[in-house]
């Protein structure tokens, strides 16, 4: 409904105030006037009201007392003012100042709780002020750095740049770079240093130095570095199997190189325990090496016989290297690299065959039966005594004189056979050279007991000889010594066993000649 003015005059004209206003209106302007009454003077106040439809109006209003001749008050004039647009806008100041004062509050609390630290510098580069992150991150309070450059944080390799980039703030340029500061404690700590322009009124007041820690970024990023690098060992490695052992020696992790050797998948390698398909024989040493590299730290090489699916017991080498905790120092895990060494191993052993065995015959020769003899001699005590029997082919230079080298050495090879064919099991017979052979028989004391052996010998080397189609008469001598004593030298064997076959060829050949080591 629409009020009129000559409606609402209607209403309220002749009434008293607590009849046209509500019980707190009447009470507030009651008030008021009163105080005009008994102070005799205006009274200047502010009231509101709310128009049905919401509306909100402010008025201002001065009473003023009027006086009959004897000075009684007699009317109240009230002078309203609608001050409804003035206080509208004073109220809007009010709301622009509370937001203004909510935005500087929002700032200082960006400055001041940032996890970055930020300085205020002056144009000199002077510490003016800084938030708290200043004192986190460089182990000084601001009241400490106030009025000092900001380049005495900076670590003295960084100094320049920074002093280009801070002149490059002030001209309105601003970029992030990476440098070092020095904390209190003298470490240097890696951030992120940004210059800011302090702009006030487009004119550059000061700039804002804010520092970012990024140690712990570093550290994320050398860790990554890290397994980026292991990884690329691992794919560089395909062909070697890689393990990692927790430390309780169990596997953590198996490259997927393990399934050409195993027919076990990857994943079921992991939680078994380590040695679980090494050969038993190299298990002890295997242990005892893991346990050893976690006590010391160091890394260690070691060579062990690894179950293979289709090969049996293969050999393989591998590399160990403990990790530690870069925190606490404690052991993480251990990597274990190993490679297949079978060919190398074969190739060894072929090696070493070669090193101690006659090419032509195959026999040892005459530097592993040294080693025999003089383990023998040794051994004399324990395992009783033994004789030597040297050999040689008689007249073998007729052989290759007349049906050549080559038939010479099938002659020499079957002469081999036949000596190895007739000693007993404990007995060695090695090749030493040219047509001469020897022969060590153990758990011999007397001559009654080599002679059965000699006469053996001789009449296997009697049987008949076919080589090539050609039917051969081949004899050989023989010398032979017994009773070697404690202390008897290998020298002394092969001189008197020199000597027995010196006569036996000075005999005529084709015989034997036995003597004993008696002095
Ligand atoms: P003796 O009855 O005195 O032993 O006469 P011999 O002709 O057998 O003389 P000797 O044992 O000294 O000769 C050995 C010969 O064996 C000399 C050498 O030419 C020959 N010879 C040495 N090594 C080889 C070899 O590897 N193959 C062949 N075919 N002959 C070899
Ligand atoms: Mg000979």
């Amino acid at each position: 409904m629409q009020w009129r003015k000559q409606d609402y005059q209607k209403l309220i004209l002749d009434k008293s105030i607590c009849e046209v206003y509500t019980e707190d209106e009447a009470n507030f302007l009651r008030e008021h006037y009163i105080r005009v009454v008994l102070s005799r003077e205006s009274v200047i106040y502010e009231d509101s009201f709310e128009t049905p439809l919401g509306e909100k109006f402010y008025s201002k209003t001065k009473l003023t007392p009027f006086f009959d001749d004897r000075g009684e008050c007699t009317h109240i004039l009230a002078i309203v003012q609608d001050t409804t647009e003035k206080k509208r806008a004073e109220l809007e100041i009010k709301e622009y100042w509370n937001q203004l004062s909510e935005g500087r509050q929002r700032y200082r609390s960006l400055f001041h709780h940032n996890p970055d630290a930020i300085f205020s510098l002056d144009l000199e580069g002077h510490i003016v002020d800084g938030n708290i992150a200043v004192e986190s991150i460089t182990g000084y309070s601001i009241q400490e750095l106030i009025d000092s450059k900001i380049t005495s944080l900076v670590s003295q390799t960084d100094i320049d740049v920074t002093q280009k980039h801070f002149q490059k703030a002030i001209k309105g340029n601003f970029a992030t770079y990476r440098m070092g500061i020095l904390h209190k404690t003298g470490e240097r700590v890696e951030v992120m240093l940004k210059f800011t322009p302090i702009l006030v009124n487009k004119e550059v007041v000061g700039v804002y130095g804010i520092l970012k820690d990024v140690t712990e970024f570093e550290k994320v990023t050398k860790k990554y570095k890290e397994s980026e690098k292991r990884e690329r060992i691992i794919a560089e490695n395909a062909q070697d199997l890689i393990m990692l052992l927790d430390d309780k020696g169990l596997i953590i992790y198996a490259s997927p190189s393990h399934e050409k050797v195993s027919p076990l998948k990857v994943e079921e390698y992991i939680g078994k325990f380590f040695f679980h398909n090494v050969h038993p024989q190299d298990r002890d040493q295997f242990f005892y090496t893991i346990s050893h590299s976690i006590k010391t730290g160091e890394a260690w090489k070691l060579q062990m016989k690894i179950k293979h699916q289709t090969k049996g017991w293969v050999w393989f080498e591998m590399h160990g290297t403990p990790v530690f905790n870069d925190e606490d120092g404690l052991f993480q895990h251990m990597v274990c690299i190993s490679r297949d060494i079978q060919l190398q191993k074969e190739y060894e052993s072929k090696l070493k065959h070669l090193a101690f065995h006659d090419p032509l015959t195959g026999l040892p020769n005459r530097r592993s039966i040294s080693e025999q003899l003089s383990k023998a001699l040794n051994e004399i005590e324990t395992k009783g005594s033994f004789a030597v029997m040297l050999l040689d082919i008689d007249k073998f230079k007729d052989i290759n004189d007349n049906l050549g080298h080559d038939i010479g050495d099938m002659v020499i090879v079957e002469f081999g056979k036949r000596l190895k064919n007739q000693i007993r099991d404990i007995d060695s017979v090695a090749r030493l050279g040219g047509d001469e052979f020897i022969i060590l028989l153990r758990n011999i004391d007397s001559e009654d007991e080599v002679i059965p052996l000699v006469e053996g010998i001789q009449n296997a080397i009697h049987e008949p000889w076919n080589i090539n189609g050609l039917k051969l008469n081949v004899t050989s001598s023989l010398g032979a010594v017994i009773n070697p004593r404690i202390g008897t030298t290998e020298k002394k064997l092969f001189k008197h066993a020199d000597l027995a076959l010196y006569e036996a060829k000075e005999d005529g050949r084709d015989t034997y000649s036995i003597k004993p080591l008696n002095d």
